[in-house]
């Protein structure tokens, strides 16, 4: 059995978090690859070394003095390494790379630092290998992922070293220069070194207990997610839940290797686990979560006999494609058609979009609802369960809110509702409401 694991800024942000760490790698042997983030916050308004690293990027890039903000990142490392006890001396690299910044480094390089270091302190304290991801993480000239290659090489490598830590969040170019993932990318590093090594888990470690139903920010206290499907984290992400960057769960899926969501702060919850196919239906829970966003345009398009016209709703499709914008959702009845839109596609185009709608496809009827929210209600549970809906429209019935559109996915997994974004909270509350498990 292989565990890797994956831990985020917030559980490497000092000596204290360095301990857990620590502890939950030792606890068991079968966890053999790590790999670290950046330190990130300690506290509220606290930096996260990422972020100071880019900072410094900046200021040298305008010509002005970044000594400051370097200062307290050397401090960061310094400092966990001074509490761990440990005699490493990083302080020479540290050096190079403040020369390198003065020099025009590269911006990616720049914010890869924070990943290396604090790797190279995490595999000192544990007394594990270190492997740099530029030896085994690579980019092809296109800037995306060369999974070949780099599942060659990690495959190789890591076959001969039984234990490694591995820094998050960045990779090698053809040409020898740095390049990272998008921010949160060390999720992705993650995925790609668990499906090289065939992991039986990829477990990652945050400052949460997994996934909730809903939106703590919203809902007070949220029920926990214990077992979700690839699918239904994908519909739920769309709609902004987030805990894991998106593209950290196309390698692992791939093979089928499940991801495990733990907190490092709280070892024993069990946490969030995400697999390929569960059928695993808990009694009292019908769906998985409950989640949104707002932002939406609906553009509603009515025409007699729509129904028989062939090729009316590509022309519809067409017309929006010509102005480069891409729709979201496509809910038609017999004679109607809505294309939902993300506002932000619309800026500065809504009324040359709908007088080219009125021309290509001579629509009996054309509206714009702006200020639209969705709601997506996720669940693998919903497709064997009569009701699931009404009891969604009761409860934004009963709260008098209008449903502006309905949307079931085909897949059967979600049903979208559309609603004017005044209404977004209350909605939200209002499902979450009528779906929430009982408590023991
Ligand atoms: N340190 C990087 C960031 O802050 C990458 C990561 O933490 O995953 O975005």
């Amino acid at each position: 059995m292989v565990k890797v694991l994956k831990f985020g800024g917030s559980s490497l942000a000092d000596a204290e978090q360095f301990r857990k760490v620590a502890a939950i790698i030792n606890a068991e042997p079968e966890r053999r690859y790590v790999v670290a983030s950046a330190p990130g916050k300690r506290f509220f308004e606290d930096e996260k070394v990422t972020d100071l690293l880019l900072h410094c990027h900046a200021l040298a890039t305008d010509r002005n003095p970044f000594d400051e903000t370097f200062r307290r990142i050397s401090d960061r490392f310094n400092g966990i390494i001074k509490d761990l006890g440990l005699s490493l001396n990083i302080q020479p690299e540290l050096d190079q790379v403040k020369e390198a910044i003065q020099n025009g480094i590269g911006k990616d390089y720049v914010a890869s630092r924070g990943e290396y270091f604090n790797s190279m302190i995490l595999a000192d304290f544990l007394q594990v290998p270190f492997l740099d991801a530029a030896e085994c993480i690579f980019f092809g000239n296109d800037g995306k992922l060369d999974s070949k290659k780099t599942h060659t090489v990690l495959e190789n490598r890591l076959a001969m070293m039984p234990r490694a830590v591995i820094p998050g969040f960045y990779g090698i170019l053809p040409g020898g220069e740095i390049k990272t993932f998008s921010r949160g990318g060390s999720d992705i590093t993650g995925s790609i070194v668990a499906e090289a090594i065939e992991a039986d888990i990829y477990e990652n470690w945050t400052d949460v207990s997994g996934m909730l139903m809903a939106d703590p920010r919203i809902i007070d206290n949220p029920a926990p997610i214990d077992i979700i499907t690839y699918r239904e984290l994908r519909e739920l992400s769309y709609m902004g839940a987030t805990v894991l960057h998106e593209d950290a769960v196309f390698p692992v899926r791939r093979s089928g290797i499940p991801i495990n969501i733990r907190n490092t702060n709280r070892p024993e919850d069990k946490g969030t686990m995400i697999v390929s196919h569960t059928e695993e239906k808990s009694k009292d829970r019908i769906i998985t979560g409950v989640a949104g966003k707002t932002g939406f345009t609906a553009i509603y398009i009515e025409r007699d006999m729509m129904n028989s016209e062939l090729g009316y709703g590509r022309r519809v499709l067409e017309t929006l494609e010509r102005r480069g914008i891409n729709f979201e959702h496509l809910p038609s009845g017999i004679d109607t058609v809505t294309v939902v839109v993300n506002s932000k596609e619309l800026e500065g185009k809504l009324d040359l979009v709908v007088a080219d709608l009125k021309r290509a496809v001579r629509p009996d009827t054309i509206r714009v609802y702006e200020d639209l929210a969705m709601v997506a209600v996720v669940g693998r549970g919903m497709i064997s369960e009569p009701g699931v809906a009404a009891k969604v429209f009761t409860a934004l019935a009963k709260e008098h809110i209008n449903i502006r559109m309905i949307d079931q996915g085909s897949s059967e997994l979600n049903i979208i509702v559309g609603i004017a974004a005044k209404d977004y909270l209350t909605a939200l509350k209002a499902i979450y409401k009528e779906f929430e498990p009982k408590k023991l």
